[in-house]
């Protein structure tokens, strides 16, 4: 039988998702400094997930961890293969046929529900679909936001809430050195909003956000910031936490909203308002979002463990969209084991279990792995634990029947699918740079999977044409 992650027998390894959790996993195996041959697809014609489509437009720093992504994908024994479904243009079954491990590092796609009345009405919007939106994500540039809205309430107070607050807030030119798309710069430069309310459950003390976004929203051009006073005036149990020693990142929020608080307003033509101690209960509008009801809480239990409590008190909000940013959640794929209360893959420390067994051969890593929580680096000791996993199952592999990748290409190009190489990602990039720089900005994004492919002089099946993948 063949050995392994030998010179004769490299090892093969799927990875399903070129997002960070993708490269990091790549890295890791890399680094292992055995023969192996990682081949990453992804569903999009262009690698990088939530570091292009998440990341805000407007923190171009956090955009150079890419190039570290660019030196793991040019390493020798690696592939990217974008514009690949797994579960739609090849199934688990197939990948299994042909690699000894499949990985999963494909993020979480969909966004959890608030499950109140209002939801689905016209105007309430995920921050998912919003983000997407103005980050030219092929997935969400059907979609339309009402920028005529004059106030938009944020439920949520994490930190792609701030940013969703403070790209609606930013001025145009603030905009133009990001590299937001033109249509979406476009449609917020004539937007009406003239108040954004981030809603929270909780205190300042348990924010979510950390202490650089909120600072940021302290700091633009045309909007002004009000925190009222009173909701910094901290319970007993809240003054705990926020001493406690190991909580630097409530006492830095904190000192932040103090100094936000007292701040008189300067008339500028935009107000963000963090507003705390309130759960959302129903959104409410005759056929689109007009109002959005909810109940002022208080907070109960030892300090560490503090609920928000609903009073029974309610406060009507008048808005006109409601942006959801209550958390993203995994998508399922055909063939592996999911988690649907929490929308991740059920796993031992990377490993795919079903029914608490584990699944030989399938593994897992980022946010399908533990949830969407995290930075982009929390992704790197995550893939190197996953990796760690399969390189310790390794003798125990059953090695693939079909270990060669020109046959998944053969496959694919049966089924008429236009795999998108590491090339052809450098030549989308060229030209998004190149027309970026005609605009005066970093970058102008191809936001449809159909441009892409013609830029790239690809076969446009008319499937690919309308439907996203
Ligand atoms: C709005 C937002 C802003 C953020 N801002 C920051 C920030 O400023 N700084 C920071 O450090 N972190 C930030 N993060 C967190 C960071 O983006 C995540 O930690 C990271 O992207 C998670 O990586 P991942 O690879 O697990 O998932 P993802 O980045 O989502 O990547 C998953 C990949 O899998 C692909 N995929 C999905 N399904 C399939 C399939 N069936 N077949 C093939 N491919 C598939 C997707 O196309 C995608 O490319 C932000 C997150 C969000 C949502």
């Amino acid at each position: 039988m063949s050995v392994l992650g030998t010179e004769s027998r490299p090892l093969r390894v799927a990875i399903v998702g070129a997002g960070p959790s993708g490269f990091y996993v790549a890295d890791s195996l890399f680094r292992a400094k055995i023969p192996v041959v990682v081949d990453a697809f992804d569903r999009l014609p262009t690698p990088y997930g939530l570091l292009r489509g998440g990341v805000a437009p407007d923190h171009q720093q956090m955009k150079t961890v890419g190039k570290y992504y660019e030196k793991v994908a040019l390493t020798p024994g690696f592939s990217f293969f974008g514009n690949v479904k797994v579960g739609q243009d090849l199934t688990v079954e197939e990948l299994k046929l042909h690699y000894d491990a499949v990985v999963f590092t494909c993020g979480a796609e969909t966004d959890r529900r608030l499950g109140i009345e209002g939801e689905d009405l016209p105007g309430s919007e995920t921050a998912t679909a919003f983000v997407g939106w103005y980050n030219g994500h092929p997935d969400h540039q059907a979609h339309s936001f009402d920028l005529n809205a004059e106030r938009i309430v944020i439920i949520g107070q994490g930190n792609v809430a701030i940013d969703v607050a403070r790209i609606l807030a930013k001025t145009p030119a603030e905009l133009k050195v990001s590299d937001i798309t033109e249509h979406a710069l476009h449609a917020l430069a004539k937007s009406r909003v003239k108040e954004i309310v981030l809603v929270g459950r909780r205190g300042p003390v348990q924010s979510a956000f950390t202490e650089l976004e909120i600072k940021e929203l302290g700091e633009l051009e045309d909007c002004d910031i009000f925190v009222n006073p009173a909701d910094i005036e901290l319970n007993a149990a809240s003054q705990q936490e926020l001493d406690e020693p190991s909580n630097n990142k409530a006492r830095k929020n904190v000192a932040v909203l103090r100094e936000f608080a007292p701040r008189p307003l300067h008339g500028k033509s935009k107000k963000i308002v963090v507003k705390y101690f309130a759960s959302p209960v129903a959104i409410l509008g005759n056929g689109k979002v007009e109002s959005i009801v909810v109940e002022k809480n208080r907070l109960e239990g030892e300090a560490g463990n503090q609920k928000a409590v609903g009073t029974g008190e309610t406060e009507t909000l008048s808005c006109q969209m409601v942006l959801r940013s209550v958390g993203y959640k995994g998508v399922s794929i055909p063939g592996v084991p999911f988690e649907e209360r929490k929308g991740v893959f059920p796993n031992q420390g990377g490993r795919i279990t079903e029914n608490g067994a584990v699944v030989p051969g399938l593994y897992c890593s980022g946010w399908i792995k533990r949830g969407p929580s995290g930075v982009l680096g929390s992704n790197k000791p995550d893939g190197a634990a996953t990796v760690e996993a399969l390189l310790a199952d390794m003798a125990h592999l059953t090695p693939c029947v079909n270990p060669h990748t020109e046959s998944v290409l053969s496959l694919l190009s049966s089924r008429h699918v236009a795999v998108v190489s590491f090339d052809d990602w450098k030549k989308l990039d060229a030209e998004e740079l190149r027309r970026g720089v005609e605009l005066g900005k970093p970058r102008e994004k191809f936001t449809h999977i159909v441009d892409m492919l013609a830029f790239l002089g690809k076969p446009v099946s008319s499937e690919v044409a309308y439907v996203s993948k």
